[in-house]
């Protein structure tokens, strides 16, 4: 990437949005790079698509700025803005054929008819909906239509695409299959991606980097393994997969690093970048993933960090199995995910089994 490639595209500079006394999106700032598949991800009600619909000039800030590659568009009208929507409903015309639905926006662009069957045949092409130029709308698939939508979007090359839940309407498998098509026709066409979703997964599998939203305001901005591996706040980590909990004390802190004692794990030192907040405050809540941690039978030596606890529960996920296990000296619940293809364990319900650890795998926060 050149150092044009790394400019910004949209900019947002402290936007503010109420709906009476809601207060939709309360101070957003943030930067989304040319590009990029940037991923708005938050609980429902968060204000993650009121922020793509102000991206869009489909509502106006009440304070802040925006600025799409380097220019305030606040009063640019959406259609005159470099910028497309999908809709989760994708809104195609279900009487007109595929490519009258993708065509219908060079309609009012003059474009003549040589030209736009070339740019029909091509973004056809893209979506992998070659051939099905005459095919009516409504005896599409969900998937199909999915193209169709996006296609047309796409056709007139904006700067930012923004895709508002795009792929909600599909069934699971169908889902994750068009997340990797939608990941690949992002980078076959450069464009920049906006996505709106609530799914965490679908934001870890497509994007560049994902904004975290709760109650109008972004917590974290991140690359997607980085927000995995250490989200800033309690509430990314079990926004984002899930997270054992457990109270731990601040005993000391020596150059970014700081040592804890929890009553379940002992002594921890956490490693600058293991830990967010505030170091000097004396209660930290310490969390670790639960396929971080190991479970073992019998009298192993090679084991340095480990605390016993009785099998609660056993559930089956199919690649995974997830245990809920008892921790016998402190009564607190941990969960732990084993992959069922790593290790064949006879476990049961009722069983004493040993818990271990690495000391990295821990975050804190204050
Ligand atoms: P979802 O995933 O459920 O769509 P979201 O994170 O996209 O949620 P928004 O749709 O942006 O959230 O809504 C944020 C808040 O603003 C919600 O409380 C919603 O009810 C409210 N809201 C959004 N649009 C309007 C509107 N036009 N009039 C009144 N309230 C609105």
């Amino acid at each position: 990437m050149n150092e044009q490639d790394n400019k910004p595209i949209v900019q947002l500079r402290k936007i503010k949005k109420s709906f009476g006394n809601i207060k939709a999106v309360n101070g957003v700032t943030l930067d989304i790079k040319k590009g990029e598949f940037f991923s708005l991800l938050g609980p429902s009600g968060c204000g993650k698509t009121t922020l793509l619909r102000l991206i869009a000039g489909f509502e106006k800030p009440d304070s802040g700025e925006i600025l799409i590659d380097g220019n305030e568009v606040a009063s640019i009208e959406p259609n005159l803005r470099p910028t497309n929507m999908v809709f989760q409903n994708y809104a195609i015309f279900p009487h007109l054929n595929v490519e009258e639905n993708i065509g219908y926006g060079l309609i009012q662009k003059k474009y003549v008819e040589k030209e736009k069957v070339k740019m029909v045949n091509e973004i056809l092409e893209l979506v992998g909906l070659g051939g099905l130029h005459k095919r009516v709308a409504s005896a599409l698939s969900g998937g199909q239509r999915q193209r169709v939508a996006l296609a047309r979007a796409l056709i007139l090359k904006p700067k930012v695409l923004l895709l508002d839940e795009p792929l909600s309407a599909l069934d699971k498998k169908l889902r994750e299959q068009m997340q990797s098509e939608l990941r690949a026709l992002q980078r076959a066409v450069g464009i920049t991606f906006v996505l709106v979703t609530h799914d965490q997964q679908e934001a870890l599998a497509m994007s560049d980097k994902i904004a975290v939203m709760f109650d109008g305001k972004v917590e974290q901005v991140a690359l997607p393994q980085k927000l995995y591996d250490r989200p800033l706040t309690k509430g990314v980590a079990s926004f984002i997969g899930s997270m054992n909990f457990f109270s731990a004390e601040l005993l000391a802190e020596k150059e970014g690093n700081i040592t804890v004692h929890s009553n379940v794990f002992g002594e921890i030192v956490l490693l600058e970048g293991q830990f967010s907040g505030q170091p000097n405050r004396g209660d930290i809540e310490l969390g670790v993933r639960p396929e971080m941690l190991d479970i073992s039978v019998g009298a192993s030596t090679t084991i340095n960090n480990f605390v016993k606890g009785k099998i609660e529960e056993i559930s089956f996920l199919g690649q995974t199995t997830q245990f809920r296990v008892i921790l016998l000296a402190s009564k607190e619940t941990i969960l732990v995910l084993l992959n069922n293809s790593s290790k064949k364990l006879n476990l049961f319900q009722g069983d004493i089994v040993k818990i271990s650890w690495e000391p990295s795998s821990f975050v804190g926060f204050s």
